[in-house]
């Protein structure tokens, strides 16, 4: 097997870093590389730059409007974006609802929201999860009752992320009430200004705004907003969580929050001596950067496989596993190289950080809480590890 980057695949990448360099605001990328939060209208900005230039759904086949990429050019892409310091792309339309659309939908609803989703028009939220309903999704209990040509929706969702930007959520409703509970799920399209729908901020552990609370009291949906046919959600919720476990690794990122320690660690000075020198910090780097390396190449075979139409089995929950893994390990490393530096300190006290920490380092308490949960979204760790032991073990 063939790791490294064909001829074609080297021009791409080159081509992807020109235009990084000429396309991605200043503002934008230092607020990334600074893990500053971003506003609704940079990431519109940055939505709107790579729509222009018909790289923002690059994996789309063309007659949808995207560039028909395979694996290996869109891990590429989102590897240059990571180097640059772009934005991470809110995934709920591009990466998830689009992929479902085309293979779901009617073609009405294709003809209807995909363009939107492009241009911008449409910001999507995803509406699985319940207070009772997560790791355990098939237990739902929001449920859609046909009346006339609509359902009526009563329920609850939550951990809605970036719900406060969005226009429509799709969601996962009850449409039958006995037999198996997969057997009784439909997937349905919800504007979010209908009535009866209430949304209501939760604040996580750093004290960041990036996920709600959506009731719904009697709201009323016309059954063409319905995606597929009816009771057969399950099927499309299972499509939807492979396309959001397989971006979930972020070796980009990893590597790109790496080399911004190792940097950390050449200037940061403890006991007269720089920290890369001394040994105990040195063989933890040295831990994480084995794993790293380690995990990149398992993603290059991966893609490799699937850029030849191979078949995935349990390997993205092997990823996504290893993925958040490294990831939250580096928050730890950055923790222990900024000491007094990385203390938590309430968001609203940004600017007494922003004076005792290195530069670009003022936000790693905030980082670090945070990516709690990235062992906990798109189907836990543990819930990982029962797949791949199923899988590889039985
Ligand atoms: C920041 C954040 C953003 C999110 N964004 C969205 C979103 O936009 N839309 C959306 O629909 N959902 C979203 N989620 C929800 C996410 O998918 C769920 O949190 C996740 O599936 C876990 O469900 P739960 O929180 O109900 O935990 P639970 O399912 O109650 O699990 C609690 C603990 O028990 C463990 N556990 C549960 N079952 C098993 C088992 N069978 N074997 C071993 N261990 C088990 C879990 O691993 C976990 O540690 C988000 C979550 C977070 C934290």
């Amino acid at each position: 097997m063939d790791l490294s980057y064909s001829v074609d695949e080297q021009a791409f990448q080159a081509e992807v870093r020109a235009f990084l360099e000429s396309s991605l605001p200043r503002e934008i990328s230092e607020k990334v590389a600074n893990r500053r939060e971003l506003s609704k209208s940079d990431m519109e900005r940055w939505h709107a730059i790579l729509n222009d230039k018909g790289w923002l759904a690059g994996t789309w086949p063309k007659e949808f409007g995207g560039q028909a990429w395979g694996p290996v050019q869109q891990h590429i892409f989102e590897e240059e974006c990571c180097r640059a310091n772009a934005p991470r792309l809110v995934p709920f339309g591009i990466k998830m609802l689009g992929p479902v659309l085309m293979k779901f939908g009617s073609p009405d609803q294709q003809a209807e929201y995909l363009p939107r989703i492009l241009d911008g028009r449409d910001w999507w939220c995803q509406g699985y999860s319940e207070p009772g309903a997560g790791s355990d999704l098939a237990s739902l209990k929001t449920k859609a009752e046909r009346d006339g040509d609509d359902y009526m929706i009563n329920g609850q969702k939550t951990w809605t992320t970036l719900g406060q930007h969005a226009n429509r959520i799709f969601c996962l409703v009850r449409t039958k009430f006995d037999g198996k509970p997969q057997e009784g799920i439909s997937f349905i399209l919800v504007d979010l200004d209908t009535p009866g729908i209430e949304m209501r901020p939760i604040r996580l552990l750093e004290g960041g705004y990036e996920v709600n609370e959506v009731f719904f009291t009697n709201v009323r949906v016309p059954a063409a907003r319905q995606v597929g046919e009816e009771n057969m959600g399950w099927t499309i919720a299972k499509f939807l969580l492979g396309h959001e476990r397989t971006n979930i690794a972020g070796v980009g990122f990893s590597i790109q929050a790496f080399e911004q320690i190792k940097d950390l660690s050449r200037t940061v000075r403890r006991g007269g001596k720089r920290l890369i020198d001394s040994p105990l910090f040195a063989a933890r780097l040295a831990q994480v950067e084995a794993e790293l390396e380690a995990m990149k190449l398992t993603n290059l075979r991966m893609l490799s496989l699937a850029e030849q139409g191979g078949r995935l089995g349990a390997e993205p929950s092997m990823l996504k596993i290893k993925g958040t893994v490294i990831r939250q390990a580096l928050n730890d490393l950055a923790r222990r190289a900024l000491g007094p530096a990385a203390a938590p300190f309430p968001s609203e006290d940004l600017e007494g950080n922003l004076a005792i920490a290195p530069e670009g380092h003022a936000m790693n308490a905030a980082s670090y809480f945070n990516n709690r949960k990235i062992s906990i979204y798109g189907g836990s760790n543990e819930i990982q590890r029962n797949i791949l032991a199923k899988g590889m073990l039985s």
